[in-house]
């Protein structure tokens, strides 16, 4: 474990709210520096009124850009000719996350500094764990368009809000309210979605009665076991403008009763941690993909391109920043791209039947829900991919595809991270394995079922 987390777990609660608030305005440095409403002016969604047509033109444009700046710059991709005159996207290879994992260093811009890169930690759908880099000026640009995207529902940064996730803000064993710490720079009440069960979500709810906010963002599945207990007591939220869901997205009947229960729209984005957003999902339900600031593929198993419509691998490749590229990026997600002249007002194409993002839970013997499981596997080095059999309603198995570099003395440390996300009322074993099932869909599953 980190220093900095350890200190953190053993501190009391007035400490902990402290250093949650340091770590918001750290973050803050890096997304929302400089002169942040002109980003959001420059970036602003009235930019996709322009017809799709002139859109994909500006897009090719900014592809040549971006390819002409690697080529120069960042080692990886140094086998390109530099004399070639237009180079093509579609020749590239398709990165995958075990290629950027081994070939960090290869993946740097020669010309930006250490300290103008995000590190970021993942596992992603895909169950590896992976350190990544975004490059500072990418960032702030997610940043305005996200806060962009949730004006369009009436809520701004800065009012008052509740996050529902997965961040490990409190000690597991924690056994009594409050199971939220506020913190002040966002003017957000962080909630933990590990201390949410059937026994705890009257005091969650009463929380967010009193606190009444604007908007609440985080994990669906989470908002959907509150939605479904505040029907049950007949309580009915009046408050909410918006509920912004996750990127692993929900089931179309969980965004329903939210959407009944909290009397507003339930809507959120597509993303991947290293690219940022890919999509955002509109009122009438539809993924719209960003194409000023990515361009997405769909390709089959051998990196070939598939008629639209229909299902695939989603590639991506980045337009915000080349700092630490991700140029044919492998998501790992699977789904299908179409083109719709949407009621909402924006035409263009949409991601559809996106899998890979709803991971299904664990519910513990004791009822706690438990998602985002992509965290146990995170601190182990070395590993292709990884998932969790909930084998039994009180036993676990990480499976795990070592890679060459695999350090079997690491498992110490997803040990450390199951007593922490899942306490001590479950049992748990390692199974080394070469390969993992994958489903008919050919889609990865990091957490499956088996009794
Ligand atoms: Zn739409």
């Amino acid at each position: 474990m980190k220093t900095v987390e350890f200190v953190y777990n053993a501190s009391p609660i007035f400490v902990k709210k402290l250093l949650l608030n340091l770590e918001a305005l750290r973050r803050n440095r890096f997304r929302r520096y400089g002169n942040f409403v002109a980003l959001k002016k420059q970036y602003t969604l009235s930019y996709y009124n322009l017809p799709y047509s002139e859109r994909l033109k500006l897009q090719e444009k900014k592809v040549i850009t971006v390819l002409n700046d690697v080529v120069h710059h960042v080692p990886f991709f140094s086998f390109i000719k530099k004399e070639e005159p237009s180079i093509k996207l579609e020749k590239l290879p398709v990165i995958k996350k075990n290629d950027l994992r081994k070939n960090t260093s290869s993946f740097f811009h020669q010309k930006k500094k250490k300290r103008d890169f995000w590190v970021g930690h993942t596992s992603g759908s895909t169950g590896t764990p992976l350190q990544y880099y975004s490059e500072k000026s990418g960032v702030r640009i997610k940043y305005a368009i996200l806060d962009n995207y949730y004006n369009l529902f009436g809520c701004s940064y800065g009012e008052k809000r509740i996050r529902i996730s997965g961040a490990k803000i409190l000690q597991p064993t924690k056994d009594h309210p409050p199971y939220w710490i506020y913190n002040k720079v966002d003017n957000q009440l962080q909630m933990s979605a590990y201390h949410l069960s059937d026994t705890t979500a009257k005091d969650y709810l009463n929380k967010i009665l009193s606190f009444q906010p604007n908007y609440i963002t985080g994990h669906i599945n989470s908002i959907y076991h509150l939605a479904r207990y505040a029907k049950k007591k007949g309580i009915q939220m009046k408050s909410l403008k918006a509920v912004f869901m996750d990127s692993e997205g929900g089931m179309s009947e969980q965004i329903r009763l939210v959407e009944k229960v909290f009397d507003c729209p339930v809507i959120g984005d597509y993303g991947t941690s290293e690219v940022g957003l890919i999509a955002v999902l509109c009122r009438e339900k539809n993924y719209h993909v960003l194409d000023r600031t990515v361009k997405v593929e769909i390709l089959d198993e051998h990196d070939q391109p598939i008629e639209a419509g229909e299902p695939g691998r989603i590639i991506v490749t980045d337009l915000k920043q080349t700092g630490f590229p991700y140029i044919r990026y492998d998501t790992g997600d699977w789904g299908s791209v179409g083109f719709v002249n949407c009621p909402c007002g924006w035409d263009g194409s949409v991601i559809k039947n996106i899998e890979g993002r709803c991971d299904e839970m664990i519910i513990t013997p004791s009822g706690k829900k438990l998602t985002r499981l992509s965290y146990i596997t995170k601190p182990g080095l070395g590993i292709k991919e990884s998932q969790i059999a909930h084998v039994a309603p009180d036993e676990i198995i990480v499976r795990i595809v070592p890679d060459d570099d695999f350090l079997e003395s690491s498992l110490k440390n997803i040990e450390k991270e199951i007593h922490q996300i899942i306490g001590k009322e479950m049992k748990y074993s390692f199974d080394i394995v070469a390969s993992i099932k994958r489903t008919k869909n050919h889609k990865f599953k990091h957490v499956v079922k088996e009794f």
